[in-house]
């Protein structure tokens, strides 16, 4: 491909990528394959002999499109969000034609600059305190990770390098070894898996605290955790806390937990890898509350800022407890750049509507869900995540999931919550509208009612014969159908309750 042909096929590119966001809908959301589906359907080896573009672009649609989930169709509210906007895409193709490798200043002066100045326009937008901040006085700055993964494991090394030091200045003779045997770290029950993951890359002992009623890690627990372990001869030395857990979207307490690991000498890491986002929006500011304790902090503006994957902003208080580590790999992508042309594409007002039509979204959801007795709201909506369950069984549960699944118009998944299956239902794609809330919940309902219905057969109510023409039915396991067989006919019944009467 020589520069006339690259930019014919990049003009066809674009239209491609217009035509396929603009009728994702019309495309099932979810892939109906079989694993290993895609090996049959290319050759073996790599050509020999050059092919045609034409060919290749033929392929897409045979063989990838078929399995694709796609993320960015306004029926996706599976996980969390994957951000995506035009703006980030373009910014990512001259990413693409500049190409640079920028692991030092010299190797690329523009990309090592705008990344600073980048990550200082965010945190000034989310209203992070001055230290966090590289244009100030302050000893702080931000960097862009990959993944909120690779954040948690850097503010892991550090604490670790820093505890090592700190243990040594006090007696010189203990060997590193021996210092990083005693080291224990903490987080929440409800974290994410990559937070135990860099506990086991960064070989030291990691202990969950457990959660209160709101999936909320607490000072006492910590505090009480803290305590045996310092009196089992342990150091203490790092707390992950999260805001935004990925189950529920829960909130640790931070201004509790942030001055006890300051008294203790442990690093607090925030991991708001979802939420960060909406701290953009003054409304939402008061949940990052306590960030002035934390020495590191990390969200991704690839979930829920408009972004395009990846891109993972961190902060330190003290760049120098980092310097020398400030990423794992050595070579780096000019990812400031889809940052610089997305937030003055939207500015700072566009990103906050962004969020906050997204939250309200959620609310609508949460709405239609509570307005129906047959289910139940499981947490609080904070943002735009709503986690919901029918009334019943686990397995009543597993099973509406599965039908939902199956039947590939929306696609989402479910968590676990104080052993409870529970649907989440995250707001995800920049195009989901009201009606399509409505349509998935019409669609939800729907195969509730056919469900419900089966089940009848399965947990045959119990009728009880009442003094008149009234029959009431005692339900065994759900709480209310609209149909019910008693003797071989269907019969329309109003629901009150457990009480049903039938007409
Ligand atoms: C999504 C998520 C992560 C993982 O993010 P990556 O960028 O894929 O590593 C970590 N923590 C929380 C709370 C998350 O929601």
């Amino acid at each position: 491909m020589d520069a006339a042909e690259f930019r014919r096929r990049g003009k066809e590119m674009v239209d491609y990528v217009a035509d396929y966001l603009e009728n994702i809908e019309k495309r099932p959301v979810y892939p109906d394959l079989e694993p290993g589906y895609l090996r049959s359907l290319i050759p073996n080896e790599a050509p020999l002999e050059p092919e045609s573009y034409e060919d290749i672009i033929k392929d897409v649609e045979r063989v990838i499109m078929p399995g694709v989930t796609h993320w960015h169709s306004p029926y996706f509210f599976a996980y969390f969000p994957a951000a995506s906007s035009y703006p980030a895409m373009v910014a990512d193709m001259l990413c693409g034609a500049i190409g640079c490798i920028g692991f030092s200043w010299a190797a690329s002066p523009a990309c090592t600059e705008l990344e600073t100045v980048m990550l200082d326009w965010l945190g000034k937008m989310l209203q992070l305190p001055e230290c966090f901040i590289a244009g100030t006085h302050g000893r702080g700055g931000g960097v862009i990770q990959g993944t909120a993964s690779e954040a948690t494991l850097m503010s892991l090394l550090a604490a670790r390098c820093k505890a090592v030091r700190r243990v040594q200045a006090i007696n010189a003779k203990k060997s590193e070894s021996e210092i990083l045997s005693k080291l224990v770290a903490y987080t929440s029950d409800q974290a994410h898996s990559s937070v135990e993951r860099a506990a086991l890359i960064g070989a030291v002992m990691m202990r969950k605290v457990p959660t209160d009623n709101h999936y909320a890690v607490r000072k006492e627990m910590l505090k009480k955790m803290v305590e045996e372990d310092k009196a089992a001869g342990l150091i203490p030395f790092y707390f992950c806390a999260t805001l935004g857990t990925t189950p529920s979207c829960a909130f640790d307490h931070l201004t509790e937990l942030g001055p006890l690991c300051n008294e203790e000498n442990m690093w607090m890491h925030i991991d708001a890898a979802y939420a960060g986002s909406a701290f953009v929006c003054p409304e939402f500011r008061p949940l990052l509350n306590g960030v002035e304790f934390a020495d590191s902090f990390n969200f991704n503006p690839h979930k829920w800022l408009l972004v395009n994957f990846d891109c993972s902003a961190m902060w330190v208080k003290e760049r120098a407890d980092i310097i020398g580590h400030w990423q794992i790999p050595l070579g780096r992508r000019f990812r400031s750049l889809k940052m610089w042309f997305v937030f003055r594409m939207y500015g700072l007002k566009g990103l906050q509507a962004h969020i906050r039509k997204q939250v309200a979204l959620a609310k609508e959801f949460e709405s239609l869900v509570r307005a129906d007795k047959r289910f139940e709201i499981c947490a609080e909506v904070v943002l735009g995540l709503v986690c919901f369950r029918l009334k019943g069984s686990n397995e009543l549960n597993q099973e509406l999931l599965k039908r939902i699944t199956k039947s590939r118009e929306i696609h989402l998944v479910p968590c676990q919550l104080s052993g409870r299956f529970v649907l989440r239902f995250a707001i995800c794609a920049r195009s989901t509208e009201s009606h399509h809330i409505q349509q998935a919940w019409q669609h939800i309902t729907q195969l509730t009612f056919e469900l419900l219905q089966e089940a009848t057969g399965q947990y045959s109510p119990t009728a009880v014969q009442d003094n008149h023409s009234v029959t009431k039915v005692k339900l065994c396991s759900f709480e209310a159908l609209s149909y019910i067989q008693i003797n071989s006919i269907f019969i329309t019944f109003l629901c009150s309750d457990r009480k049903i009467i039938l007409r």
